[in-house]
């Protein structure tokens, strides 16, 4: 039987554009500001242009800025009560104006109307109420930390009204005030929401819209008056915002894209596998940054499962988003539609096999059918490129670790949908891939209590959820870097060259003491200025090694957290008995109390011992019966950049924390006082911590500090230094996205307010949140 047309009514919407004069400005400070250059917005479905949309000039983000700034002290004001109140304000507006919005979306994006209707909008109303409760609850759940302040937020064209509720519910609940840059090809979602807003009773200012193509979106992020910048993006962008806000004191969130793998084992219920392929790939056109576009099937199954799939594929229904019975609308401009085709054509010419359903495709407007790859081989580009439209590249398996190794064969790390009816492998699979949300026989839920973001290229930070609203905060430990670097270390007067003879410490790594690569030494000097011995200076062939030795020792991780504990206490206790030897050491090359240095790292490492198998995750219930494992998972290999004074305590603090969630370590000692770090690794060497663990490199803290950032198998990097190191850390970062702390290192390490505590071991972890539905 034919299907018959049942379009959605789009007059309202289109009666709402031309009450506008089909142009808009900007929304600043609760009122449309007239836009001196305009660019045109399309309907992908038709290619009519819709309305005209302001270009965001550098005086245009100055004014929204600026509106944001006055608007947060009377926002702030409000209390959470009071926050909360405007939130669920917008929840109940978004639910009233439901269908408008909805077909505004499908007008301006080309999504199916059965998508807006159903998913984004009632998703959008979800994170606002959710957030309202938030608003209450944040200075309770989230103490010792405050508002940002003002956040840049610029989002994609894919779930444009979804992508604002993500950014903007959780910065207001938390006391920020907002500028948001929509993207160019879809900004009418976020203009109606402005206005409607506004009527609802927002205060002016708290939330602004300034809209443009990417030129907006860079004066945003560099503009001096805003605390963070959220933005969610393709990686390439990401990576050029991380470089523009090094050292700029700036917080920032990447939400980045992804090739995330579907994996199907031969166990598995095949026809809900198809049907989870067809929403992970074919939703929203595959234009999602989490989508399922590499499915990993389990040769014994293959060509079953693709037979299947094919079959699928015929019934899939191409055409007017407005119409309700539609599965696939259009694409969302020329460009995308151009990029797709280019990815589809350019794996012919690597020599896999491309198979489109016969579905036809309309003439007018800009649609791709949906489009499934075989014959593909691990290194193809449609294996490794987000090709971001709805193409599906097959790659089969046989045995569960060979998945796995595919699966993690990636920069990408965002999501993970894995099937099979044994629970233990599907689990195991959970644990083992290299992604920030797993959804065992289910695919692209979304919840507004459940973190959503990446690991590796797919950026870091989390959106939904308490994470998510930690990364709205500044904690009480987030102190910035200091602006001037401390002198000098004192160079020591040389006593005669053979004096010299073995008094230089190596370097340790992987569980050894090994000489540096270079050859040469540096000597260091005691606070008489007289020579105490000889450290290693290292280099870049050493980092290598660390690094190297650190990823050998996953182990540690992979491990039990009561096994990480003993190794702490013992540690701690081996500390202990060195105690004297190491406070000497310290005031002969420091001139400070060594001893109360000493007692406070042995209570560090006891309080952190305490932590390692207590630092666990929460489980959500998530609507429709599923619950959600969101777990801290240690972030990898770490970088950490001590801090210059307290040579064992700084060592330590940073250390400790990163260690006992299962982190493996490359550490840059003091450079003041590097002999403290030498002598502390013969205390690691009697103490059982599994070789490469720990390692330790001497030398130049802001050349070995480039090192490590530059570094594409370092995972994280923390640094207690300067303004001028930290800026170089957060720009080299940029290669791999790593994550990065920076922070003063002139702090009282003493004190465990100021210099301990969960916001160490938050830090730490990436949480990763694992769907499993229950049910018959
Ligand atoms: P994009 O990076 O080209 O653009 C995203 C936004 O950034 C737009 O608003 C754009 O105007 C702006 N922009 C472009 N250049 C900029 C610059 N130099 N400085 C500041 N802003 C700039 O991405 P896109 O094509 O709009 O969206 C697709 C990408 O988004 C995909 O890679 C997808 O995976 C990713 N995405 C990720 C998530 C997530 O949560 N991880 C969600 C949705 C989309």
């Amino acid at each position: 039987m034919e299907y018959g047309p049942a379009p959605e009514d789009a007059d309202r919407a289109r009666q709402w554009i031309s009450e506008q004069g089909a142009t808009f400005g900007h929304w600043i400070n609760g009122a449309w500001i007239d836009a001196s250059h305009h660019f045109e917005s399309v309907n992908p479905a038709t290619q009519e242009t819709l309305a005209m949309i302001g270009q965001a000039s550098s005086s245009d983000v100055d004014a929204a800025v600026a509106a944001a700034r006055q608007a947060l002290g009377p926002w702030q004001a409000l209390g959470g009560e009071g926050r909360a109140r405007h939130l669920y304000a917008l929840a109940r507006q978004v639910q009233k104006h439901a269908r408008i919005l909805s077909v505004i979306e499908t007008l301006d994006n080309g999504k199916p109307i059965r998508e807006t209707r159903d998913i984004d909008i009632l998703l959008v109303a979800r994170h606002f109420y959710h957030h309202a409760g938030w608003a209450t609850l944040v200075d309770e759940e989230l103490p010792n930390s405050e508002p940002l302040g003002v956040i840049g937020q610029i989002i994609p064209w894919n779930f444009p009204l979804l992508m604002l509720a993500w950014k903007v519910a959780p910065a207001l609940a938390a006391g920020n005030t907002v500028v948001l840059k929509p993207a160019e090809h879809t900004s009418l979602s976020a203009l109606y929401f402005a206005q409607m807003s506004h009527d609802a009773g927002l205060p002016p200012g708290v939330l602004n819209i300034v809209s443009g193509d990417g030129n907006a979106g860079r004066e945003l992020v560099e503009h001096s008056g805003i605390n963070k910048v959220a933005f969610t993006g393709s990686t390439s962008v990401g990576r050029e915002i991380r470089e523009a806000t090094a050292g700029s004191g700036k917080a920032l969130t990447l939400e980045l894209g992804g090739k995330s793998p579907f994996i199907v084992f031969a166990d598995a219920d095949l026809d809900s596998a198809v049907e989870g392929v067809v929403d992970a790939i074919w939703f929203n056109q595959g234009q999602v940054c989490c989508a399922g576009s590499r499915l990993l099937v389990q040769e014994s199954v293959a060509d079953d499962f693709l037979g299947r799939l094919k079959t699928r594929m015929q019934s899939l229904r191409l055409g007017d988003p407005l119409d309700k019975a539609i599965d696939m609308g259009a694409i969302v401009d020329r460009g995308q539609l151009e990029t797709i085709r280019s990815y589809v054509e350019g794996a012919a010419k690597e020599g896999a096999s491309c198979w489109q359903a016969g579905s036809g495709v309309p003439d007018q407007g800009w649609y791709f059918p949906p489009t499934l790859v075989t014959d593909v081989a691990p290194a193809h580009t449609i294996a490794t490129e987000e090709v971001f439209g709805p193409v599906l590249a097959v790659m089969t398996f046989r045995t569960h670790s060979e998945a796995i190794e595919i699966a993690n064969n990636t920069r990408y790390g965002l999501a993970a949908s894995v099937w099979s009816e044994n629970v233990n492998l599907a689990l195991e699979m959970a644990s083992k891939v290299k992604a920030g949300v797993i959804w065992v026989n289910c695919t692209n839920e979304f919840d507004a209590a459940v973190g959503f973001g990446g690991y590796r290229e797919s950026g870091f930070g989390r959106e939904g959820g308490i994470e998510g609203l930690w990364a709205y905060r500044r904690g009480s430990l987030d102190f910035q870097p200091d602006e001037n670097p401390p002198a000098d270390p004192a160079l020591p007067q040389r006593p005669a060259e053979g004096n010299l003879l073995d008094r230089t410490a190596k370097l340790y790594i992987g569980g050894r003491q090994v000489r540096p690569d270079s050859g040469y030494s540096r000597p260091v000097a005691g606070m008489d200025r007289s020579l105490k011995g000889e450290v290693g200076e290292g280099n870049r062939k050493d980092i290598r090694n660390a690094v190297e030795a650190a990823h050998g020792a996953a182990g540690w991780g992979r491990g039990s957290a009561h096994g990480r504990a003993q190794v702490m206490y013992f540690l701690a206790e081996n500390l202990e008995s060195r105690a004297d030897e190491l406070a000497k050491r310290i005031k002969e090359l420091t001139g400070t109390d060594g001893e109360q240095e000493v007692t406070v790292a042995i209570s560090r490492l006891l309080y952190y011992a305490g932590w390692c198998d207590k630092f666990e995750g929460v489980t959500h219930s998530a609507p429709g019966g599923r619950i959600v494992f969101a777990l801290p998972e240690p972030i990898g290999v770490m970088g950490l950049i001590c801090p210059h004074s307290h040579p064992l305590l700084g060592l330590v603090s940073l250390m400790a924390p990163a260690i006992a969630v299962g982190n493996a370590v490359v550490v840059i000692p003091s450079e003041n006082a590097p002999l403290v770090a030498t002598d502390f690794y013969q205390v690691l060497e009697t103490s059982d911590v599994l070789a490469g663990v720990v390692n330790i490199i001497t030398g130049s803290r802001p050349e070995l500090a480039k090192e490590l950032a530059r570094h594409d198998n370092v995972d994280g990097l923390w640094c207690a230094g300067h303004h001028e190191i930290a800026t170089e850390v957060e720009r080299l970062s940029s290669g791999n996205l790593k994550q990065t702390w920076v922070f003063s290192g002139e702090r009282d390490w003493c004190d465990a307010n100021l210099s301990q505590g969960r916001a160490f071991l938050r830090r730490a972890t990436q949480v990763k949140n694992i769907w499993v539905p229950y049910g018959e």
